[in-house]
């Protein structure tokens, strides 16, 4: 039996993954979950799958939470709050497994202190990768834990990259849908609205991570991701976009070989393969290969996606740039999504930022931290 923790257990992978846990009861139980901002979902959650802590962004919430689950008659769920309060839940000592799946940079710290205590991660949260890999990927090394992507790209390479040497791979192909913008005239990019970026046209997702795909963005950090996780360089790393999201990703290998790996596009795969890896245990996630009639490929246009050019830019500096890439773009998609900006201001808040910064390698999560709000300020300030 895992216990596991679930750091953003409200979100989409959070609910995914307790769906996991509710199909494999004997395998699977709930030990901490940390939830954020929703405490009627937390609520539930809590009432349903009795952790020993729950985590809230805030006193405030905790409070309320705790208040509830006294009055429903819920005993033994200690309700903690804040940064601190997800380190709680990712370090409890009966805990086997963490899912880091908080959006952001706000996982980071609880991340961290699950591999220095010695947890296996399964990671869906790229930002921490893209904003700390380095010191992740140290941590995990030195407490000899495995770090698990879930990030369904990352999540195919891993499985590829079972059957090859680290030596004897040539490049890691990151497959990407292209977003909904893929075939629109460049000369309507400056008048795309949030609601036609909001569709995404395989993938059912966060609104960060959608916008994020239409820019290509999520793709350039998902680059700097599988750099980190799979300790390959940036030039190792190449992009295809992939209509039909059926390959999840590829390995190609130095005798010319190239692995695939095909499913369905549910995100319940990756969490399973990560929680039970490295078992395979059954599932009904069944992909229907007789109904796949054609597979499409296509080198990504840096013109049409300049993100994933500042993306690759970012990934040769690494360190601070790495940081200010992904903190520029949450500033400039919110300040998108509340129409401040056009679309095309994204990629150049983004490339505005990283002219700024100065070329510098944190070495520390606070250090990470402090880098991560000096980026998004200058960001706001450009956005003004
Ligand atoms: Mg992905």
């Amino acid at each position: 039996m895992k216990r596991l923790v679930i750091l953003g257990s409200t979100g989409s992978i959070g609910q995914s993954t307790l769906s996991i846990v509710e199909q494999f009861p004997e395998r699977y139980s709930v030990a901490s979950l940390a939830a954020g901002r929703n405490v009627d979902e937390a609520f539930a959650q809590a009432v349903r799958w009795r952790p020993r802590v729950v985590s809230l962004a805030t006193e405030e919430l905790a409070g309320e939470l705790a208040a509830r689950l006294k009055q429903a008659g819920v005993t033994g769920v200690e309700v903690v709050h804040g940064t601190a309060g997800t380190v709680v839940c990712s370090t409890l000592p009966e805990a086997d497994f963490v899912v880091s799946a908080i959006v952001g940079v706000s996982g980071l710290e609880a991340t961290h202190a699950a591999l220095l205590a010695g947890k296996p991660v399964g990671l869906a949260n790229k930002e921490c990768m893209v904003a700390a890999g380095e010191i992740l990927t140290a941590a995990a090394r030195e407490r000899n834990v495995p770090i698990l992507p879930i990030d369904s790209e990352h999540n195919a390479v891993h499985q590829c990259l079972r059957v090859g040497a680290h030596n004897e791979i040539k490049t890691i192909w990151l497959t990407a849908s292209g977003g909904p913008f893929r075939t629109t005239p460049l000369d309507q990019f400056a008048s795309i609205t949030p609601e036609q970026a909001l569709k995404h046209p395989t993938w059912v997702m966060g609104r960060r991570i959608t916008i994020d795909s239409a820019t290509m963005l999520n793709k350039g950090l998902e680059v700097i991701e599988a750099c980190r996780l799979f300790d390959v360089t940036p030039s190792q790393v190449r992009v295809m976009i992939h209509p039909q999201s059926t390959v999840h990703s590829l390995v190609e290998y130095v005798d010319g070989s190239i692995l695939a790996q095909i499913s369905v596009t549910d995100m319940r795969l990756p969490i399973l393969y990560a929680l039970a890896y490295p078992e395979r245990p059954a599932s009904s996630l069944t992909f229907d290969l007789a109904a796949l009639k054609h597979l499409d490929f296509e080198q990504p246009d840096f013109a049409r996606f300049p993100c994933l050019r500042l993306a690759f830019e970012a990934a040769e500096k690494g360190g601070a740039h790495c940081i200010a890439l992904n903190a520029a773009d949450e500033v400039a998609v919110d300040a998108f999504l509340a129409r401040r900006i056009p679309f095309t201001g994204i990629a150049d808040t983004i490339e505005r930022v990283l002219a700024l910064t100065p070329e510098s390698h944190p070495e520390t999560i606070s250090a990470v931290l402090e880098a991560d709000r000096g980026a998004r300020a200058r960001a706001a300030e450009l956005i003004v």
